[in-house]
């Protein structure tokens, strides 16, 4: 990456300031972020992270020769045994259930999995020997069963979240327990009664904390130091903070993760979302709106940038799918066109140029409009010239060029990669095929109809399939159709 203007510039919240991306081994970018808590269908708020750093990860692939993106399933919590007693369900099928669940919502997203996608519960011995290096260099105590880090013995503790000491204590919700030499201790590891998981340790039966969960993972497949540390806003504090303490006191002078990136908060109508104001919106609310409810709700989530809070609301689901129906249409008219066109590549490389700067999904999203509206423009054989006064180049694209482009582009938002004619005929991911079908069977027959003259017969199917919602399109290329 010689060219400065082909830097990375991401916001760190460590520095806080937005500064180069320079990977440690730019043949291997190092990347981690939190996963779920498996106890419960995944919100709105929880997919908001697990798209951006989807298309962070699909911008690294694109700019270096491997990318090693690890994403937590956190299968052993607190939360996770209170459902069980509430419920039941035996833990161990709550938590592959929910994964399985988490997994399949968010590919219906549009997100590729991660490259690894570890269990807490499968990595108790790199815990353990993370919390005996903590208690070897003075940084943790063992009491009662509980480990517990020593938050005086880290001077660099608080420097993630920039709280003093008292505001950390604020935010911490602290346990008044008699064990803690200091209330801002947090636990690494306690004890577990017969009934709870639990595994062997120095320290007796018990189970980790949550923090060293991810710290251990993150060493595990990552090494002691890595490129780029990603989550919620809401993770700074206690999350990552305690990470960082953990992971920077065991293995002192590696510095745990170069970058930290945080994606901001996921409202609804206005409101965060809550148990008490009964605001909850899964993921699998939003896919129930019908098949192209995934990849509109992915849109939604781009068009603002990853940093801003973002306020969900029905209204702005059917907005965005109606900008999906745009595109579709566009590429769905649009001739084939030699994709490895120079002036393809220019164009989709203009469009993505924004998302080298801390990730400007929206002005991607803008330029993406300006190449739809460019490919309409040459595939009418209108005038281009407002279009291209608009985009400030002189593109004198071909019909197909610009679609070409949208493709390609699309290809790292995970945006505009599905079937233009399937998305037409009502979204094509699943289901629906035998209602495909019924429609081109009566295509079918208004055009034997026609062909015969039978005009009002033509007409009458036409208007029978125009009260279904279906729109047909007569074209050099035949009839298409579409929902309308
Ligand atoms: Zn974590």
């Amino acid at each position: 990456m010689s060219d400065t203007a082909d830097t990375l510039l991401l916001h760190d919240s460590l520095t806080r300031a937005r500064k180069p991306f320079a990977p440690i081994d730019p043949d291997n970018v190092r990347l981690y972020v939190c996963g779920p808590t498996v106890y419960d269908l995944a919100h709105i708020g929880n997919a908001r992270p697990v798209v951006v750093f989807d298309v962070l990860a699909r911008l690294l692939r694109r700019r270096h020769p491997r990318v090693t993106y690890v994403r937590n399933i956190t299968d052993v919590d607190d939360k996770i045994n209170a459902r069980s007693l509430e419920t039941g369900e035996p833990i161990g099928a709550i938590t592959a259930r929910t994964a399985a669940e988490f997994e399949r919502d968010m590919a219906a997203l549009g997100c590729l999995p991660p490259d690894v996608e570890p269990r807490a519960t499968q990595h108790i011995p790199e815990m353990i020997a993370i919390i005996e290096r903590l208690i070897a260099g003075g940084h943790a105590y063992a009491a009662e069963g509980h480990v517990l880090f020593s938050v005086a013995s880290d001077p660099g503790y608080g420097r993630l979240s920039g709280r003093s000491p008292d505001e950390l204590l604020a935010g911490a919700r602290i346990d008044v327990a008699p064990y803690k030499r200091d209330p801002g201790d947090f636990v690494l590891w306690k004890p577990s009664t017969p009934e709870l998981p639990g595994w062997d340790s120095p320290w007796g039966r018990g189970r980790p904390g949550w923090h060293i969960e991810c710290s251990a993972m993150a060493w595990r497949y990552l090494g002691e130091a890595f490129d780029l540390h990603g989550g919620g806003h809401d993770l700074i504090f206690p999350h990552h903070e305690n990470e960082m303490a953990q992971s920077c006191c065991a293995f002192p002078g590696t510095g745990f993760a170069r970058t930290w990136v945080h994606n901001g908060m996921l409202l609804v109508n206005g409101e965060k979302m809550s148990k008490s104001l009964g605001n909850f919106v899964t993921v699998r609310d939003v896919l129930a709106n019908g098949p192209w409810a995934g990849e509109a709700f992915r849109l939604l989530l781009l068009k603002t940038h990853y940093r801003m809070p973002l306020d969900y609301a029905v209204s702005r689901l059917e907005e965005a799918r109606g900008e999906l129906d745009d595109f579709y249409n566009a590429l769905f008219k649009a001739p084939a066109t030699d994709p490895a066109a120079p002036i393809v590549a220019e164009m989709a490389g203009w469009a993505l140029a924004p998302l080298l700067d801390d990730l400007n999904t929206p002005l991607a999203l803008a330029r993406l409009h300006d190449l739809r509206t460019l490919e309409n423009v040459a595939s009418t054989g209108g005038s281009a010239t407002a279009v291209l006064g608009r985009i400030g180049r002189a593109w004198h694209a071909a019909p197909g060029q610009a679609a070409a482009a949208i493709r390609a582009a699309g290809a790292v938002l995970g945006l505009y990669q599905s079937d233009p004619k399937a998305w037409r005929q009502g979204g094509a991911a699943e289901g629906d095929a035998g209602g495909a079908e019924a429609v081109e069977a009566a295509i079918e027959a208004r055009l034997a109809a026609r062909r015969r003259k039978d005009w009002a017969e033509a007409d009458r199917i036409r208007a029978e399939l125009a009260a279904q919602g279906i729109v047909l399109e007569d074209g050099p290329k035949g009839t298409s159709w579409r929902r309308g």
